[in-house]
């Protein structure tokens, strides 16, 4: 049995007092959990690029390996090869490399199209230099013409270039077992690391969701729905449902767990506290 490997997500704060956060939770989830990296998500369309560089550098300077996610959506080759320049100077040497999605408003979709032309870009730019990681869908990505075609493009997208993958997060661990299986009859045989999003407010996770195309099962929905606004029983139940299917996923071989934090630690160290690793 290979390491598993177990890495968290942030988004770049916006605020000094969000970085302050942020830097807390870093150290509690570093002392924790001993994370293989922090990965620090991307916006397409400029705003948010010099935050995610800052935040990764952030997270370097305390000693923790950062991967910064990279969009090509709305860019162009030049641009990204100066991301990659600055990323590889600054001795980054892991990236999660994305489409992306345009931002409201904005037209130009960039010289790549695909996650997969990012990779080959990557590759063909910077050799072996970066780790790359790509996104993966158990559930089939919103915009795929069909979920044979989801899986084609995603087996695409390995062969381009990439060494691992992190999925979308998911309720349904049988969605991922599905999805591994079918993977690996396309030939993929890279580790694809379960996305695991902690519940804590329902809300918010219900508009991810349908934005994602991420399914709340109904026996989810219906109970958080019933405790309204009585977050100690969503917060409980969440704890529950999200830990069990951590357990499920690693006894039935998933090669590590990725977290999307959203910049919090609470709900994070309860979990792996429970988990026991
Ligand atoms: P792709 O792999 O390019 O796929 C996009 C769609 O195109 C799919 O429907 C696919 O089936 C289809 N497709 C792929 N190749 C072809 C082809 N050759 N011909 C026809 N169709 C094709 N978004 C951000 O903006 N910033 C982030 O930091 C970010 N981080 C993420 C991290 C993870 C782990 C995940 C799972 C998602 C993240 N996202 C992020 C969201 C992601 O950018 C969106 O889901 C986006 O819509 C697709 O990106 P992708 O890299 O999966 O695209």
């Amino acid at each position: 049995m290979t390491t598993r490997t177990y890495s968290i997500e942030f988004f770049p704060p916006k605020t000094p007092e969000g970085m302050e956060k942020l830097r807390t939770a870093r150290a509690q989830l570093a002392d924790a959990m001993k994370p293989a990296f922090f990965s620090v998500t991307f916006g397409a369309g400029g705003s948010t690029r010099d935050r995610t560089l800052e935040t990764v550098l952030e997270i370097q300077r305390h000693g923790n390996e950062a991967a910064p996610h990279l969009s090509c959506i709305g860019a162009t080759r030049d641009d990204i090869r100066i991301i990659l320049q600055t990323y590889k100077q600054h001795g980054i040497r892991r990236i999660v490399a994305l489409r992306g999605d345009l931002p409201s408003g904005m037209a130009e979709p960039g010289e790549l199209r695909y996650a997969s032309e990012l990779v080959e870009f990557i590759r063909k730019e910077t050799g072996d230099v970066f780790h790359i990681e790509v996104a993966a869908y158990p559930e089939i990505h919103p915009q795929a013409k069909s979920a044979q075609d989801d899986l084609k493009n995603f087996a695409r997208k390995m062969k381009a270039g990439a060494n691992s993958a992190i999925t979308q997060y998911f309720f349904n661990a049988d969605s991922y077992f599905r999805f591994l299986d079918e993977a690996h009859a396309l030939g993929v045989g890279e580790p694809i690391v379960p996305g695991i999003m902690p519940i804590g407010n329902f809300s918010q996770l219900a508009r991810f969701s349908d934005a994602c195309g991420a399914d709340i099962p109904r026996w989810i929905r219906k109970r958080m729905e019933g405790y309204g606004d009585d977050s100690a029983s969503i917060r409980a139940f969440g704890l529950d449902v999200v830990t069990a299917m951590c357990e499920r996923l690693l006894e039935g071989g998933a090669p590590g767990l990725h977290f999307y934090t959203l910049n919090q630690s609470g709900l994070m160290l309860e979990i792996w506290k429970r988990l026991g690793l």
